[in-house]
C-alpha cells in the first residue's frame, strides 16, 4: 500500500480536489488501483447538515454518506464508487475517540490529541486503503497549511510518512499559488516559498509542488521554485488555468508528472497506458459544435459549486452528443419577485429544477415548471424538482389550487407531497433522510425505460418527503404518470408527462452517478431533447 498526500498552501480554493483527482486518474491509467480520501478539518460529523452556500453541493455516496463535493470529483475522475469512510472529518474522529473514552477503552489514560486523535486518523486512513484493496491511496487535506484545524491531520500524515518507510511509500504533493503581478506580468514565487516553509516547520517536506497559476509557468520560474523549495525541477509542475477541469490530467501528464511519481515511489510500471480514452473525451468536449441553452433554476446559484454535479452531468452529456451546453443560471427568488417568467426563460432549450430544502424560491420554481410544461420545453426535475412538478401539475392541471408539500405548508388541503409515517417521528437532523442507493423499478414503454434501457436501476437518494399515496391515482389519471417506483411500490420515483416532448422528473439524484463517458441517462435525454427542440424552433 502506498499513499500520496495532497496539501494546499497560500489560500483555499486552489483546486486541490481536481489536482488530487487528476493524479488519481493518471495513475489509474497506468494500471494501478487507486482510491481517494478527503480530510475535512471542520467539526461537523458530515456535510449533511451544511448549507451549500458554505462549502458547495452536498455530495451523496452509494452508502448514503453525505459528503464534501470533492468526493464527487474523485468518483468522476477515478470512475470508482466510494463510501463515507473516504471522507474523514474532525467531527468523526473526535466523536469516535470521545465515545471510546466514555466506554473506558483507554484504561484510565489521559486522552490527548497526540497520540489518540492522530492514531485514530492514521487508523481510518489505513483502513480505507486496506479495504479498497488499492495500490495507491490519495489523501487530500482540506483547508490551508497553517490552519489550526488541520494540524492534527498533518501531524498524523507526518508520522505515517515515517512509519510507511518514507517517500517510496508516502509522497507529499503541495499545491500553491503563483500569482502573476504587475504590468510586466511576472509570476511571483514568494507565496510558494513561504507556504513550503510553513509545511517544513511542521516536519513535512514536499516531494512535488503543483503551482497554480493563470498561465503556464516558465522554466525559469520552475527553476527558482526548485531551488528555494528544495525539490528537483521535474517535481515542479505548472497547474495553469485550463478550459475544462477534465484537461488537468492531460496537462500534468505532458509535464511528466506520472513518470516522476512512478520513479520516485518505485512503482512497477508494467501496464498499458490508457489515458488516450480520457483524451478523446476531452477533445469531444472541447470540439463540441453548436449550442443548446439549459436553464438551472435554483436557490444557491450565486455559488456555482452548489450545483456542481448537475453541471458535470451536462458536461458529460455535451461530450456525448457533441453539442455545447450553455447554462443559464437563474435564481428562483428573482423570478418570484419579478413575476414575468417569460423574461427569464425566453429562448432556453431546456429547464432543470435541482434539489433543495425549505420554502425560499419554491414559487419561482413552480412558475418555471409551468412555463416548460405549457411551452413544450424539455424539462428535468430532480428530487425537490420532482416534488414541485407534482405540485405544479396538481395545482394547474388538476385544479387543486392549494396543493403543496407539507414541508412548505403543513395545513394544505391537498398535501400531494407529504412525509410517510416512518418519517413523521424523526427529530434528529443528521443522517435521518432516505439516503443513498436504492433500487428503482421502471415501467416498460415509458420514457425512463427508453433512457435507461432496463426495468431495474439503482440510484442515489437524499430526501424526506414523498408523493402522498392518497393522490397518486388522481394525478396519474390526469396524465402525470409515475413510471418508476421503489421495490415496495409505495414510493414514487419517476414522473413523466404524457403529452410533452420531454418532461421527466426523478425523486432520486441521477447527477451523482454521472461520469465522463457515461452520462446520466436523464441528462443525456434532456440535452438530446433540447437539440431537437432547438432544431424545430429553427435557430
Ligand atoms: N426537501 C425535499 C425532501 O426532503 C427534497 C429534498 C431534495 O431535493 N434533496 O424530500
Amino acid at each position: 500500500m502506498k499513499y500520496i498526500a495532497v496539501t494546499g498552501g497560500v489560500l483555499s480554493g486552489l483546486g486541490k480536489g481536481i489536482a488530487a483527482s487528476s493524479i488519481g486518474r493518471l495513475l489509474k491509467a497506468r494500471g494501478f488501483k487507486v482510491t481517494a480520501i478527503k480530510i475535512d478539518p471542520y467539526l461537523n460529523v458530515d456535510a449533511g447538515t451544511m448549507n451549500p452556500y458554505q462549502h458547495g453541493e452536498v455530495f451523496v455516496l452509494g452508502d448514503g454518506g453525505e459528503v464534501d463535493l470533492d468526493l464527487g470529483n474523485y468518483e468522476r475522475f477515478l470512475d470508482e464508487s466510494l463510501s463515507s469512510e473516504h471522507n474523514i472529518t474532525t467531527g468523526k474522529v473526535y466523536l469516535s475517540v470521545i465515545n471510546k473514552e466514555r466506554d473506558g477503552k483507554y484504561l484510565g489514560g489521559t486522552v490527548q490529541i497526540i497520540p489518540h486523535i492522530t492514531d485514530e486518523i492514521k487508523k481510518r486512513i489505513r483502513k480505507v486503503g486496506r479495504e479498497s484493496d488499492a495500490d495507491i491511496t490519495i489523501i487530500e487535506v482540506g483547508g490551508t497549511v497553517g490552519d489550526i484545524e488541520s494540524m492534527p491531520f498533518l501531524e498524523a500524515l507526518r508520522q505515517m510518512h515515517r512509519e510507511e518507510g518514507g517517500h517510496v511509500n508516502f509522497l507529499f504533493v503541495h499545491t500553491t499559488l503563483v500569482p502573476i503581478l504587475g504590468t510586466v506580468g511576472e509570476p511571483k514565487t514568494k507565496p510558494t516559498q513561504h507556504s513550503v516553509k510553513e509545511l517544513r516547520a511542521i516536519g513535512i517536506t514536499p516531494d512535488i509542488i503543483l503551482a497554480r497559476s493563470e498561465k503556464p509557468i516558465p522554466k525559469k520560474i520552475k527553476r527558482k521554485i526548485s531551488l528555494f523549495c528544495d525539490v528537483p525541477e521535474r517535481a515542479v509542475v505548472s497547474a495553469q488555468d485550463v478550459k475544462s477541469i477534465y484537461e488537468v490530467p492531460l496537462n500534468f501528464e505532458k509535464q511528466g508528472l506520472t513518470d516522476y511519481i512512478i520513479e520516485r515511489m518505485e512503482l512497477n510500471n508494467g501496464y498499458e497506458q490508457d489515458i488516450r480514452e480520457w483524451e478523446k473525451f476531452v477533445k469531444r468536449l472541447e470540439k463540441a459544435k453548436g449550442e443548446v441553452e439549459i436553464a438551472i433554476v435554483g436557490k444557491y446559484t450565486g455559488l456555482k459549486d452548489s450545483y456542481i454535479s448537475h453541471k458535470q452531468a451536462l458536461a458529460h452529456s455535451s461530450a456525448e452528443t457533441g453539442v455545447n451546453v450553455k447554462i443559464r443560471w437563474l435564481e428562483a427568488d428573482d423570478i418570484e419577485r419579478d413575476g414575468d417568467i417569460d423574461k427569464f426563460l425566453h429562448g432556453v432549450d431546456g429547464v432543470v429544477i435541482p434539489g433543495g430544502f425549505g420554502n425560499r424560491g419554491i414559487e419561482g420554481k413552480i412558475m418555471s415548471i409551468k412555463y416548460a410544461r405549457e411551452n413544450g420545453i424539455p424539462f428535468l426535475g430532480i428530487c425537490l424538482g420532482f416534488q414541485l412538478a407534482t405540485i405544479e401539475f396538481s395545482r394547474n392541471v388538476l385544479g387543486m389550487k392549494e396543493a403543496d408539500s407539507t414541508e412548505f405548508d403543513r395545513n394544505t388541503p391537498y398535501p400531494v407531497i407529504d412525509l410517510l409515517p416512518e418519517q413523521k417521528d424523526v427529530k434528529k437532523m443528521g443522517g435521518t433522510m432516505r439516503l443513498g442507493e436504492q433500487k428503482v423499478f421502471i415501467e416498460k414503454g415509458s420514457t425512463a425505460y427508453k433512457l435507461y434501457g432496463k426495468t431495474e436501476i439503482s440510484e442515489r437518494h437524499r430526501h424526506r418527503y414523498e408523493v402522498n399515496p392518497d393522490f397518486i391515482e388522481k394525478i396519474q389519471e390526469g396524465g402525470f404518470i409515475f413510471t418508476g417506483k421503489d421495490s415496495e411500490g409505495i414510493r414514487m420515483e419517476i414522473g413523466e408527462l404524457k403529452e410533452h416532448p420531454y418532461f421527466i422528473a426523478t425523486q432520486f439524484h441521477p447527477e451523482f452517478k454521472s461520469r465522463p463517458m457515461k452520462p446520466a441517462p436523464v441528462y443525456l435525454g434532456l440535452v438530446k431533447a433540447a437539440m431537437e427542440y432547438r432544431k424545430k424552433k429553427g435557430s
